[in-house]
Order: structure tokens, then sequence, then C-alpha cells
């Protein structure tokens, strides 16, 4: 029986596991951590519980392939439901946007709140879905760094569109020919820290991005986000999958050019496949010999990061939904001081998910649990202590003006999460949530490769390589290892 390590059971690194046990593998999955998850991870404080990292799925089905693949109903494991609307979305002068998933009556709203024309929007929804069906096989499906990936008849086709896919003009200069409207351009603009960029730089191709929500749809896994990790490891197990926690990888063989086996506790065990699920930045940087490290993987500009406050909040506010907004009155500066200044902006975008919302239990009677949410720079040593206060009085100022209440009030307990902790609990680099940045034209092809040029039977996996951050990409660079294994 052939043997497979996988280095961390994040979402790439548990779905991975499952393609391998599913090929006939013997499977290893290390992870230093006490529990599956990486990002993926849950926390319970005075009867709230949370999610603390993902709150947002899309493209469900990839978790079902998994499941199917395994000649398992998905069901029997995990069930979710698709969302009527995505978010909703609060101004300063008290205007409420809802965003409703259907796109025709999301329009319809947009018209009733807005003014901009019903049409319009609809165009531009469109426009966006041929976006991400002309690019999604070739830029989620498939290698980029695979000459055969190439001689594809899709991606043949995929490529003659190129030069009609907004790759030379960034999101916002679209989005604002488009529409004359900030409040619009807002909404269509925050598609872009879905992978940690800065609307403003990402080249309009991203603009694809909200078609997922618009057109594929968004979902809620029925006992929160959590509940995914779990039906992954459950399934795992059931495949007979073996895990050793609070186990780091520390080194990986290789000899003659090919990976055949990692060192644990300074012992090596021997394996045919390893895949990494690590951030690529520390594979180079601590797990392969030097002569193999990539320089350019090690300077690559990386994605945003964020800082969560987990809110135990003691009354129910009837006026929220699952996932809410509350933009910032100037966007622009907002990502500069991210992306330029390494700063965080005096007037955040907010996002709070509450699931409770939707999974009664997840706080007491009467009560909610609010992840609180803004984006960051990524850690670049700043003095996170004083940008967290400030943030923290800039946050609750703004829910104050919104909502017209004092917060401070109703929050009964708190947790915090950090650039700073995202990196130490998960070992990402600068604490980036989506791997390198997508800010530049061609940031796609610079992702590293699912694979390596220089070392055979070595794979890698997850949200810092190809083709990106987010579960539903995740999942897909273990599809796409799985295919290169064959
Ligand atoms: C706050 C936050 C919000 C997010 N929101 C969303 C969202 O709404 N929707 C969405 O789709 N995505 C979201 N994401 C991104 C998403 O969580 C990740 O892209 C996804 O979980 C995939 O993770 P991964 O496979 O890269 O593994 P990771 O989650 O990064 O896990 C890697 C694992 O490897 C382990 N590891 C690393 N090195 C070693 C070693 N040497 N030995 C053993 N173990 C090791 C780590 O401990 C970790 O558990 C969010 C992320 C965060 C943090």
């Amino acid at each position: 029986m052939k043997k497979a390590a996988i280095i961390g059971a994040g979402i790439g690194g548990l779905s991975s596991a499952i393609r391998l046990a599913v090929k006939g593998y013997r499977v290893d999955v290390y992870e230093s951590n006490k529990s599956y998850g990486g990002k993926m991870k849950e926390m319970s404080m005075k009867g709230f519980r949370f999610d603390m990292g993902p709150s947002l799925l899309t493209m469900p089905e990839k978790l079902d392939e998994l499941f199917y693949l395994a000649n398992k109903n998905p069901r029997d494991y995990f069930s979710y439901s698709k969302l009527s609307e995505g978010c909703r979305y609060f101004y300063e002068d008290g205007t409420v946007i809802n965003g409703y998933t259907d796109s025709k009556k999301f329009a319809h709203e947009v018209n009733k709140k807005t003014g901009v024309s019903e049409k319009l929007i609809i165009k531009h929804i469109n426009k966006n879905l041929f976006l991400f069906d002309s690019t999604s096989f070739l830029f989620l499906e498939k290698s980029l760094h695979k000459i055969k990936t190439y001689f594809s008849f899709r991606v043949f086709i995929a490529f003659l569109k190129l030069p009609f896919l907004q790759i030379f003009e960034s999101m916002n200069t679209v989005n604002k020919r488009r529409f004359n409207n900030e409040k619009i351009i807002k909404i269509f603009n925050r598609f872009a820290t879905y992978n940690g960029s800065n609307p403003f730089k990402a080249p309009a191709i991203l603009n694809s991005i909200s078609a997922l929500e618009f057109n594929k749809g968004a979902y809620y896994p029925d006992k929160g986000m959590f509940s995914i990790a779990s039906a992954l490891f459950k399934l795992c197990k059931d495949l007979g999958v073996i895990f050793h926690f609070k186990t780091t990888i520390e080194k990986i063989s290789v000899e003659n050019n090919i990976a055949n086996g990692v060192f644990v506790n300074k012992e090596i065990k021997f394996f045919d496949v390893i895949i990494c699920n690590q951030d690529i930045y520390f594979v180079y940087k601590k797990l392969l010999p030097q002569r193999y490290v990539l320089k350019s993987f090690l300077t690559q500009e990386r994605s945003s990061s964020a800082l969560i406050f987990y809110w135990g909040i003691n009354k129910d506010f009837e006026n929220l939904n699952l996932h809410n907004i509350f933009f910032s009155n100037n966007y622009n500066e907002e990502f500069k001081n991210i992306s330029e200044n390494n700063q965080i902006y005096k007037d955040p975008t907010v996002y709070i998910n509450i699931t409770s919302k939707m999974t009664r239990k997840d706080a007491p009677n009467n009560c909610e649990n609010w992840f609180v949410m803004i984006n960051t720079p990524n850690d670049k040593g700043q003095d996170w202590e004083s940008l967290i206060a400030k943030a923290r009085k800039n946050i609750i100022k703004k829910i104050n003006r919104v909502l017209k209440i004092n917060i401070e009030d109703y929050i009964t307990c708190e947790e915090l999460l950090t650039p700073q902790l995202i990196e130490s609990t998960t070992q990402s680099f600068r604490g980036s949530l989506y791997g390198s940045s997508s800010n530049s034209r061609a940031s796609a092809f610079f992702r590293h490769p699912n694979f390596s040029n220089r070392i055979s039977n070595l794979y890698f996996c997850g949200g810092s390589v190809h083709p990106g951050g987010g579960i539903p990409l995740a999942l897909s660079s273990s599809k796409i290892v799985d295919e290169l294994i064959s």
C-alpha cells in the first residue's frame, strides 16, 4: 500500500486526505494544533458559540463532491441551506440595502433604495457571471503550471476571451464607469476582500467573485461553519485516515530530488507522497533544504489580514441579519491605509456575522453572538496593541452611529483574533488570510504551483498556493493535487 503524509489539517489538508484515501493510500495527517480545521475553528464562551474563521460558504458542491467520491451521502455528514439574502449593507445616512441573492430581487431593492436602474444592475451581474464562467475552468480547476493544461479546448477558448476579461483595469475603475452611485460601487468593490485584495488595485476580472453570491448563491451550514471541518474530519476517519495532532513536521526529507519522508521529533518517517497544507512561505523557510528555496516566494506581497472581536451580546437586533456590512464613508482611504500605509483607517468598514440568527443555540435566549471583523494590513511589525485599542474604539463608534445605540452596554464577554494570532495559530505568514495578494494582473500565474518543479513526490494545497485562499479554492487545490498525483 502506498503511503501519503499530509502536513496540516486545514481545509486543504483534510480534503487532500480524503482524496488520497479514496485513491487507496494509507494517509497520515500531521497537525501542530490539538485539533483539525486550521483557520476554520470554533470557540465557546459563556454560553455563546463562535465560528472564529470563515463565515461565508460558497460553492458547497465542491464539498459534496468529496463525499460522493467516497460513495457516501454528504447529508449524512452535514447539511446547508441557500441564503435568500447574502449580506445586508448599512450606510451612515440610514440607507440599508438587502443583498438578495436573487439578482432580479436585488436589482429591484437597489432601484428602490438608490434610484440606480434595475437594468444596469442586472447587466453588471450578467457581465460578472460571464467573467466567472469564462475563467473559472482555467483559473480554479486546473494547474496553471502544466503545459498540458493549455492544450485543452476549454482553456484555449478562455485564452481567446482574455482581451474581454478586464485584466488591464482595476475593479473600482470598471465599477465606477458603470455606476454613478457610491453605495453601489462599494457593494461591488467589496468582493475584492473575498481574497484579501484591494479593489482600487485588483484587476477587474475579480468582479467575477460577485457571481458567487448573486448567481451561484451564498450558503450557510445548518450547524455553523465549523461543521464543515467536522464533517470532513469524520469522513477522513471513516476512510481510515490517521491523525497525529500536536505534532509539527520539522523538515521534509529530500534525496536525489525526491521527497521521501518527513521529520517528526527528529525521527524520519518514510512516505511515497508528501502534501503540504502549510503556508508555502514557511515550507520554504523551515521545511525544505536550503538549496531548494525559491526566493521569489519569500518576497511576494501577502494578502490582507483581519482583526476580529467575538462579542457575546445580551440583546436581539431585529434589523441585523446573518451577514452585515457597515460601510466606511471613504472606502478608498480605508484601502490606502491597509495596503499602502500598513495602518487601520479611523472609519473602517465593519462586518458583523451573527450565526445565532440561523443556529439559535449559538447564543443564550434574547442574546446574539457577534463576530465583528475589519480588514487590516498583514503583520509587518506594527504596534498592534495601540492599533487594536484605537480600532476597537472606532468600531464601537461606527456601530453606535449606524444603529443609534451604545453597543458597549450590551457586550457581556469578548475574545479577540489578531494578525499576529492568526500567524501563530495557523502558521500563516504575516497573518494574511489568503496567502499571496491578488492585487496584480498576473498574480494568478505567480502563485505557487500545486507541485514542485524540482522535487518529485512533493505537492502543495491550501490557500497559500494555486488557485488561492477561501474554502472553495482550497478545495480546488486538493482536486488539482489529486489529478497531478494520478
Ligand atoms: C478570519 C478569517 C475569515 C475568513 N473568511 C472566509 C470566508 O468567509 N469564506 C471563505 O471561503 N474563506 C474565508 N477565510 C479563508 C479560509 O479560512 C481559508 O482559506 C481556508 O480555511 C483554507 O485553509 P488552508 O487549507 O489553507 O489551511 P489553514 O487553515 O491555513 O491550515 C493549515 C494548517 O496546517 C497546520 N500546519 C502548518 N504547518 C505545520 C507543520 N509544519 N506541521 C504540522 N501542521 C502544520 C496549521 O496548524 C494549520 O492547522 C477566512 C479566514 C480567516 C482567518
